[in-house]
C-alpha cells in the first residue's frame, strides 16, 4: 500500500510540473532516503545497504563528470566570443573594472559579515578540548599539504600560465580565464583578420550549450543520488557538537541571499530578486546536489541568459569570471572557519588578525576551485596570514570541520553561484542588455532542461 502511493506521487509529479519541480523533489527524496538508509559504516545491516550505496554512488558521479567535461570548452568559448563582442580594449578595460568592482564589494561585505557573526556567535568557545584530540587527522593533513601554495607571490604566479594548452588539459580555470581574456582581446583588436576564430568559437559556445541541455536530461537522477549519497555519508549526527558553527554559516549565507542580494539588486538597478532567483532556480538546485559552482556553470549561463534576460556578451563575459573568481559564499565560511580554530584552540585575536583575515579569506577563495571542499583546503592560505600557525597543531579541528564539510559546502556553492548571477544582472542592467520584459514574464522563458 505504501509503495503503491509512493509511486502515484511520483507519476502526479511528472506529470504536468517543470523540471525544475523534479529535481527539487528529487533532492528531498535523496536527503528523506539518505537519512532511512545512512552508509554501510554508519548501519547494522552492510550487506543490504551496499549495493545501493554503490549504485546511487556510480549514478551520481557520472552526473558530475558528465557536466565536468562540458566546463573547459564553455569557459574558453564563452568568454572568447563574450570578450570579442565588448570590442575595444577600452571597452573591456571599462567593463573588467566594472565586474571586478563588484566582486570584490560582495566578497569584503561577506568577509565583514562572517567576521561579525563568528564574534558574536563564538562558535570554537563551545568546543569541549576533548572533542578536538580525538578528531582522525591524518587524511587532512595530506590533503593541506598538497593544498595550494601558502606564500602570496607563489599563489600569484600561479595565475599566469606557463603553458594555456596544459592548464586546458589540467582544467585550471584561474590561469586559463587569464590566457583567455588576453587572447579574447587580441582577436578582438585584430578586426576583420580575427573574425574566423570569433565565428569558431561562437559555433563551439552553441554547441557547448546545446551538450549541456542533453546532460540536464540526468539532472534528475544524477541530483537524487548525489543529495543520497551525501546524507547517508555525513549522518546527521556529527552536527550536534558543531552545531553553532553550522548555525553561524548557515545564517550567514541565508543574510547574504535574502538581505544583501536582494537589496543591491532593488536599490541599484530596480531588480526583483525573486524574479532573479526563480530564472535560475535549476542552476540553484544543480549547484546544491554538486557543491560545485564550475560544474554548474552551463546552467547558470542557461538560466541566466535564456529566462533572466541577461545578453549573451554580459552573461558569457561575468558568469565564467565569477564562477571563478566570486566564490562570496566561501569567502565567509573561511572567515568563520578560521576564527572558529582559533577559538577552539585559544588563539587570541587581535584587529590586525582580523583584517589579515578579512583579506586573505578574499584571496582564498578567488584561489579555491569552484570545486566540492575547495574551501576548506584553501583554509590554510587564511591561517598562514594570521602568523605562524602550526598546520599539524590545528588540524584536529579541520578534521572537525571536515566531516560536516559537505553539507556546509553545498549551501555556500548556492550562494556562489547566486553571487555571480546577482552581478550579471546588475552589469547587465546598468549596461542597458536586461530585457527585463523576458526576466518579469516566466510565460516567455524557455526551458533549460
Ligand atoms: N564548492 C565551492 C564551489 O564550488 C567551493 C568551496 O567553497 O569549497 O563554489
Amino acid at each position: 500500500m505504501r509503495a503503491k502511493a509512493f509511486w502515484l506521487i511520483l507519476v502526479a509529479l511528472g506529470l504536468g510540473t517543470k523540471r525544475h519541480w523534479h529535481i527539487l523533489v528529487a533532492i528531498l527524496l535523496g536527503v528523506v532516503l539518505g537519512i532511512y538508509l545512512p552508509y554501510p559504516a554508519l548501519a547494522n545491516d552492510v550487506d543490504s545497504y551496499s549495493f545501493i550505496h554503490q549504485f546511487f554512488d556510480v549514478v551520481g558521479q557520472l552526473f558530475i563528470r558528465l557536466i565536468t567535461m562540458i566546463v573547459v570548452p564553455l569557459v574558453v568559448s564563452s568568454l572568447i566570443v563574450g570578450v570579442a563582442s565588448l570590442g575595444d580594449a577600452r571597452q573591456l578595460g571599462r567593463m573588467g573594472v566594472k565586474v571586478l568592482s563588484y566582486f570584490l564589494l560582495l566578497m569584503g561585505i561577506s568577509a565583514v559579515l562572517g567576521a561579525g557573526l563568528a564574534l558574536i556567535l563564538e562558535p570554537g568557545n563551545q568546543l569541549q578540548q576533548g572533542f578536538l584530540s580525538q578528531a582522525n587527522v591524518s587524511g587532512i593533513l595530506q590533503q593541506l599539504q598538497q593544498g595550494p601554495p601558502q606564500d602570496l607571490q607563489t599563489l600569484f604566479f600561479n595565475m599566469i600560465p606557463r603553458n594555456p594548452v596544459e592548464s586546458l588539459a589540467k582544467a585550471e580555470l584561474v590561469p586559463v580565464i587569464i590566457f583567455t581574456l588576453l587572447f579574447g582581446a587580441a582577436v578582438a583588436s585584430i578586426g576583420e583578420a580575427g573574425r574566423p576564430v570569433i565565428s569558431f568559437f561562437e559555433a563551439l559556445f552553441t554547441a557547448t550549450m546545446k551538450l549541456t541541455d542533453w546532460v540536464m536530461i540526468f539532472a534528475v537522477p544524477g541530483v537524487f543520488s548525489l543529495a543520497f549519497i551525501t546524507v547517508a555519508k555525513s549522518g546527521v549526527g556529527v552536527f550536534s557538537e558543531l552545531w553553532l558553527y553550522g548555525v553561524a554559516i548557515l545564517g550567514g549565507l541565508l543574510i547574504q541571499m535574502f538581505v544583501i542580494f536582494p537589496l543591491m539588486l532593488q536599490v541599484l538597478a530596480k531588480i526583483n530578486f525573486m524574479n532573479v532567483y526563480r530564472a535560475i532556480s535549476e542552476a540553484i538546485m544543480v549547484a546544491f546536489g554538486t557543491a560545485s559552482s564550475s560544474a554548474t556553470l552551463p546552467i547558470t549561463i542557461a538560466c541566466m541568459e535564456r529566462r533572466a534576460g541577461v545578453s549573451n556578451r554580459i552573461a558569457s563575459f561575468v558568469l565564467p569570471t565569477g564562477a571563478t573568481i566570486n566564490k562570496t559564499g566561501t569567502t565567509m565560511f573561511e572567515v568563520i572557519a578560521v576564527i572558529f580554530l582559533m577559538q577552539a584552540y585559544h588563539i587570541p585575536m587581535d584587529p590586525y588578525r582580523l583584517g589579515m583575515i578579512i583579506l586573505f579569506s578574499i584571496i582564498a577563495s578567488i584561489g579555491a576551485a569552484g570545486v566540492p571542499s575547495a574551501g576548506l583546503i584553501t583554509i590554510s592560505i587564511v591561517l598562514s596570514s594570521i602568523g605562524k600557525v602550526n598546520l599539524d597543531y590545528v588540524a584536529g579541528g579541520i578534521a572537525l570541520l571536515w566531516s560536516i564539510d559537505r553539507v556546509l559546502d553545498m549551501c555556500r556553492t548556492v550562494v556562489n553561484v547566486m553571487s555571480s548571477c546577482t552581478v550579471a544582472a546588475l552589469v547587465a542592467s546598468s549596461e542597458g542588455e536586461l530585457n527585463r520584459d523576458i526576466l518579469n514574464n516566466d510565460d516567455k522563458w524557455t526551458e533549460v532542461v
